[in-house]
């Protein structure tokens, strides 16, 4: 499946705001954010003034880099969202959280959506008792994700989760941490994104 392979910090720095792409490490005072703290490339210093266009298309940029998705993949996101009975932009934000990969890394069995996203691809993730390897994949309400592994696997998964206990487990999901599993028992709310985002923008651009 097509991802962005590039350098993730390049991509914190271009939207001028911590994406948290690599897991503990962007906790650290090695946070490329942390010391430039201005977009990369050449011009990146130089000050500019973001047309209305230009707003909306960071706002989508930066959602698309949060959850790891590219551009079609995220139009398709946009146009299921467009035909729900919902609002358009709140529930693109719920499709993108019920990603497979995305309620692994919510799980905290991952410390980031690329490490959630391999465990997906490897294999080791079943909805409702049958194997899913799809990262894309998006979890409906009721069902029940497990991680499938065995120790040692097991054992690292196991002190993932535990250095991750300070980060909050949204309400959405019902996580039993021992069984490796949870269920989505809610639908996820715009709080449980945990950016602040404008979703408003990136419907905006969209109907242009
Ligand atoms: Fe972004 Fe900092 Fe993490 Fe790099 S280390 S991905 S700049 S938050």
């Amino acid at each position: 499946m097509a991802r962005n392979t590039g350098p993730s910090c390049r991509l914190c720095r271009r939207e001028g705001v911590k994406l948290f792409l690599k897991g503990s490490r962007c906790n650290g005072e090695k946070c490329a954010l942390t010391r430039r703290d201005f977009a990369p490339g050449q011009h990146g210093q130089a000050r500019k003034k973001e047309s209305n266009y230009g707003v909306q298309l960071r706002e989508k940029q930066k959602v698309k880099r949060i959850y790891g998705v590219l551009e079609r993949q995220f139009r398709h996101y946009f146009k299921m969202a467009e035909r729900s009975k919902g609002v358009t932009g709140l529930t693109l934000l719920q499709l993108l959280e019920r990603r497979l990969d995305n309620v692994i890394f919510r799980m905290n069995f991952a410390g980031s959506r690329s490490e959630a996203r391999q465990l997906v691809q490897h294999g080791r993730v079943s909805v409702n008792g049958k194997r899913v390897d799809i990262p894309a994949y998006v979890v409906k309400m009721g069902q029940e994700v497990s991680i499938v592994v065995k120790e040692p696997v097991q054992k690292r998964l196991g002190e993932t989760f535990e250095a991750l206990k300070d980060r909050a487990i949204p309400k959405w999901i019902e996580v039993d941490a021992k069984n490796f599993k949870c269920k989505v028992t809610a639908m996820p709310t715009k709080q449980d994104v945990g950016f602040p985002i404008q979703e408003q923008l990136i419907v905006e651009l969209y109907s242009k």
